[in-house]
């Protein structure tokens, strides 16, 4: 889960998220045009720091491989589970495809978690109780997570508006971003979209 933003207790500084969501794409097409909904899978995010870019953004939480079992058997036995996302919505049908669909990601995942920003793995997860960090040119105050209300309301994601959701490779490279929802075919627009510059790998 990420905080609505983060906040500095000493210059009021906020960092935002440039962007909360983020899907690998399961197609094995080339990404262009559109993708339909049974493609596409959420990536289970964690806040972080990049140091390279200097902003907050998701990482890929990528959990070990029995994390992913232990969700595949809860599914089975009809019990509740929080990772790779929570039981509390839907139903066991559509757990156990999504389950089984992110055990087989997790079995072929290679690469270490990636800032989702840059693809780079220099960064620092925000949600664990040390380190609280400084950011820079200011001495006194910690970066802290704050709540917000998160404007939602009305909001048709791809009808309303663009979604502008990134997709990603299984690997969590950058592929496209998909905007506009096609509901009559379960399928989104996409665009093409990459990383802005490949850093220390
Ligand atoms: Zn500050
Ligand atoms: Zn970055």
């Amino acid at each position: 889960m990420l905080p609505a933003h983060y906040v500095c207790t000493s210059c009021s500084t906020k960092f935002l998220f440039e962007f909360r969501e983020a899907d690998y794409y399961l197609g094995t097409g080339e990404i262009g045009g559109e993708v339909t909904d049974k493609d596409l899978l959420a990536v289970p995010l964690r806040p972080a720091w990049c140091r390279d870019c200097g902003c907050v953004c998701p990482v890929e939480d990528i959990a070990p491989l029995r994390t992913f079992e232990a969700a595949y058997g809860a599914v089975r036995r009809g019990l509740a589970f929080d990772y790779p996302f929570s039981s509390e919505h839907g139903d066991s049908s559509e757990h156990l495809e999504a389950v089984e669909a992110y055990l087989r990601w997790r079995t072929g995942r290679r690469h270490a978690a990636r800032a989702l920003c840059c693809g780079g793995s220099n960064f620092l997860l925000m949600d664990v109780a040390t380190p609280l960090f400084k950011h820079a040119e200011c001495d006194f105050g910690v970066v802290e997570p704050a709540t917000a209300f998160l404007g939602s309301y009305n909001w048709s994601p791809g009808i309303s508006g663009p979604s502008n959701t990134r997709l990603y490779t299984t690997e969590g490279e950058l592929i496209g971003l998909r905007t506009w929802l096609h509901t009559d075919r379960s399928s989104w627009s996409v665009e093409k979209l990459s990383y802005p510059r490949h850093t220390s790998e």
